[in-house]
């Protein structure tokens, strides 16, 4: 089956056309700055590549148009007409609790959409234009799907989700915690079943996705159950620029201290703190390194904090499953940095973790990385929400 699946931003569009038989990606690529001036990128392995500028994309569904002009293109197309789309996948931020698992849609699932966007109201908006483009644009004869960021985290037990705040918050107003990077939790925990050889709904596994973005989740027996982003990506452990968790008291005093409204207080915390805001150096992680290398003690710190808060929560996590099998590690960070899997890992033997140094010594591919005779094993695996995103499509289709 062929799917495009479609991630929407409100200014841009990642897509990538996969065959979910052999799962290959026949090209993939992004339009970025739509309603500005155009920027358009496409790539098919074997076929040629594109890089234009200025291309006129006033709406998401002018880069729609694109995306498949370029698809069907007798230069470089991978396919040669829209017929042979099977169907589009959309990446969707935020389900709510009303969707536990992707969902094929229709007026009755568009409408509950609209239903979350308070719950994700800068992104929510964009994944939503991202499905009436495609509807527009391809007609109404191509099944779509939408595939939540959230929905894995659906199996989360009370104890783990509710906040203690009054309880009507969470009644009246679905204040809870809902967890993110769902799709690739999803997906690095079925690989690490296949790469261990186990029946999946056997195993305690803690993921660790670690990017720009970041979070830990705790899935036993194939169903997460407790994870570290919370009501909004802001909680857990500190990332690139987002602060993760922190005393709520803090907000009222910087205010006061400052001068700041609560807008320019969640632009600090979501855009200025993290390791950027520790470090004053950056956001990216291998700048990072490299400044704590030759000596800035705020970047070493920053990255020391980041590399602690996901050791905690490891801990925290095999204590709530009441034990763990595997630990993974995955995205930007977890794929590439040999060191930082060292950092957090490499001291946890009393916990029946150890890492195999010259195993660790790998990045961006499937690895067992801890040493033979560890309990625990640890695992190195790339994720893959678009693909999790196409055979979650290919199903619903
Ligand atoms: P996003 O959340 O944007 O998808 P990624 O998963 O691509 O993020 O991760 C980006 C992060 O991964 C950046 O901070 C980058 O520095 C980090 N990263 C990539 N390669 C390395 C590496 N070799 N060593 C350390 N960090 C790396």
């Amino acid at each position: 089956m062929k799917v495009l699946v479609i991630n929407a931003g409100s200014s841009s569009l990642k897509y990538q056309l996969l065959d979910t038989g052999n799962q290959e990606v026949l090209a993939k690529g992004l339009c970025e700055r739509i309603g500005i001036d155009g920027k358009f990128t496409y790539k098919a392995p074997g076929k040629g590549a594109v890089d234009a500028a200025d291309v006129v994309m006033p709406t998401h569904s002018e880069a729609i148009q694109t995306v498949l002009n370029a698809l069907v293109d007798p230069d470089h197309g991978v396919i040669a007409s829209m017929s042979e789309i099977d169907a589009v996948g959309h990446r969707v931020v935020h389900g709510g609790e009303t969707f536990a698992n992707s969902v094929k849609i229709d007026d009755k699932v568009m409408a509950a959409l609209d239903e979350c966007i308070p719950l994700a109201p800068l992104h929510n908006p964009a994944n939503i234009t991202g499905i009436k483009a495609c509807a527009a644009v391809m007609g109404p004869n191509v099944p779509q799907v939408a595939v939540f960021d959230t929905a894995f985290h659906q199996t989360i037990p009370p104890v783990a989700y509710t906040y203690a705040l009054p309880y009507e918050y969470y009644e009246q107003d679905k204040v809870r915690r809902y967890g993110f990077h769902g799709t690739s939790h999803k997906y690095v925990s079925q690989r690490a079943a296949d790469m261990l050889g186990k029946p999946i709904d056997s195993l305690k596994l803690i993921s660790c996705h670690l990017g720009n973005g970041s979070s830990v989740t705790a899935i036993d027996g194939g169903k997460s159950v407790d994870t570290s982003m919370g009501f909004t990506p802001l909680a857990g452990v500190p990332m690139g620029t987002r602060s993760g968790d922190l005393d709520a008291g803090i907000l009222e005093y910087i205010m006061n201290k400052h001068n700041l409204d609560i807008t320019q207080m969640l632009n600090v915390l979501n855009k200025q703190s993290g390791v950027l805001g520790v470090s004053g150096v950056s956001s990216d992680f291998r700048d990072l390194s490299e400044a704590g290398e030759s000596g800035n003690q705020r970047a070493a710190l920053a990255v020391d904090m980041f590399n602690y808060s996901v050791k905690k929560l490891i801990g925290a996590y095999a204590a709530a499953m009441g034990g763990v099998d595997a630990i993974i590690f995955t995205a930007g960070v977890g794929e590439n940095s040999a060191e930082q899997r060292m950092a957090i890992a490499g001291q946890l033997e009393f916990m029946g973790v150890k890492l195999d140094p010259d195993a660790n010594n790998v990045r961006g591919k499937e690895a067992i990385i801890s040493a033979i005779d560890s309990k625990v094993k640890v695992l190195l695996i790339p994720t893959n929400e678009e693909l999790m995103i196409a055979l979650d499509t290919a199903e619903l289709a």
